[in-house]
């Protein structure tokens, strides 16, 4: 076999699997519409959830920061790329949730894989929430550490993988809000089993931070838990990109020895931090706006109970509809889509074989009668 075979068999595979990934190109993507081949819709896929990715505040320290202190950083934090507006941020962060200390990244994806591939070894046991983002999942399983995972939101089934062990370390792992369910991590449950255990809990609330608890601080916060290691991540809320790990200061000291996409990766632009404490001034003063996304949620919840739509039980921005099957799946989009509302299929692998799902996100963007349409277009999208 060469490569051109191996690839081209692959591809036909997914084709016939039906989970064949496209990307769309849009002219515009905001939190509440979008523009694709000059036609307009109804966003219901952004993770945009408090619309800040054209907010004002946000544009104009980019536009500031750049002025200041370029577009790049030219190098690695440990060379010469960490500049102040990166250290005001970590210490921002840090104050604001109630850690010694916050790490940036590039991404929730390099944040996750960083922390866990420094910090896991041979003989320590990751013990991961099932349905755990695939970057989770992922950095558990490249990492020498055993990865065993328990069943989704259960502390009972984490319960019966703490068996006593002589040697190595227990990370606990899980997300707070769950980017394809929508529900939240029984989160006090799960710190509690894993602190009798000696261990270490890790949350990582990409879809949790800036929306949940008081001022945004996320699910920990809301739930009163604050686990060894928190990420949080700013392409959702946040409305930009990056990441951050909180932690304690002999983590962050290690991590900055070991963690390799700190050390061979260029810093996140100065820019870009400086446009990221902006956004987290937004998220602090983001009442209003975290308001009006639970009024969009209860209202579709409302609506939907109504018209017997099979929502799974979340009450944040995700709402999922459960499908089932890949095909139907996509049939449903696309007529929403014909309707003038964008929403995406989910399929296997993102999701268990069987569970294809329309990931309906709600923001603080859409208006009243953007719900009534979705939930319209649903209606009759499932009676065609
Ligand atoms: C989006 C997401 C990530 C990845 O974050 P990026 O900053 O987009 O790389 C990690 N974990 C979860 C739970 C996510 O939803």
């Amino acid at each position: 076999m060469s490569w051109q075979h191996r690839i081209a068999a692959a591809l036909t595979e997914r084709q016939q699997q039906q989970r064949f990934r496209q990307r769309s190109l849009l002219e515009q993507s905001r939190a509440g519409w979008l523009l694709h081949n000059g036609k307009h819709y109804r966003n219901f896929a952004s993770n945009d959830y408090l619309g800040l990715s054209h907010d004002a505040r946000l544009v104009q320290a980019w536009q500031q920061g750049a002025e200041r202190y370029g577009v790049g950083a030219g190098a690695s934090g440990h060379v010469t790329g960490y500049a102040l507006p990166h250290a005001q941020l970590e210490a921002e962060l840090a104050d604001w949730l109630g850690y010694p200390c916050a790490l940036l990244f590039n991404s929730g994806y390099a944040a996750n894989q960083a922390a866990i591939g420094a910090l896991a070894k041979a003989g320590d046991r990751i013990l991961a929430d099932k349905l755990s983002h695939a970057s989770l999942l992922e950095a558990a399983s490249l990492s020498p550490a055993t990865l065993r995972r328990f069943a989704h939101n259960q502390p009972e089934s984490l319960q019966r993988l703490l068996t006593p062990q002589e040697a190595g370390e227990t990370l606990v792992v899980t997300e707070g809000v769950f980017s394809m369910d929508g529900d939240s991590a029984p989160l006090g449950a799960l710190h509690q089993l894993t602190q009798q255990a000696g261990g270490w809990l890790l949350v990582d609330d990409a879809h949790g931070i800036g929306v949940q608890g008081e001022q945004g601080r996320g699910s920990c916060w809301q739930q009163g838990v604050r686990p060894e290691l928190l990420i949080v991540t700013f392409g959702k809320a946040f409305g930009i990109s990056g990441a951050a790990l909180l932690c304690d200061n002999d983590t962050a000291n290690y991590l900055l020895q070991f963690a390799r996409h700190l050390i061979y990766s260029t810093a996140m632009p100065p820019a870009q931090a400086e446009a990221l404490r902006a956004a987290l001034q937004a998220v602090q003063q983001g009442d209003d706006l975290r308001q009006q996304l639970a009024a969009n949620i209860a209202r579709f919840r409302h609506g939907a109970a109504q018209l017997s739509l099979m929502l799974l039980p979340s009450s944040t921005a995700i709402q999922p509809l459960l499908v089932g099957e890949d095909s139907q799946a996509l049939t449903l989009a696309s007529r929403l889509r014909q309707r003038g509302c964008w929403v995406t299929a989910i399929r296997p692998p993102t999701v268990p074989p069987g569970t294809a799902r329309l990931r309906l996100t709600l923001t603080a963007s859409h208006t009243a009668d953007d719900i009534d349409r979705l939930l319209e277009a649903l209606y009759d999208a499932q009676s065609e």
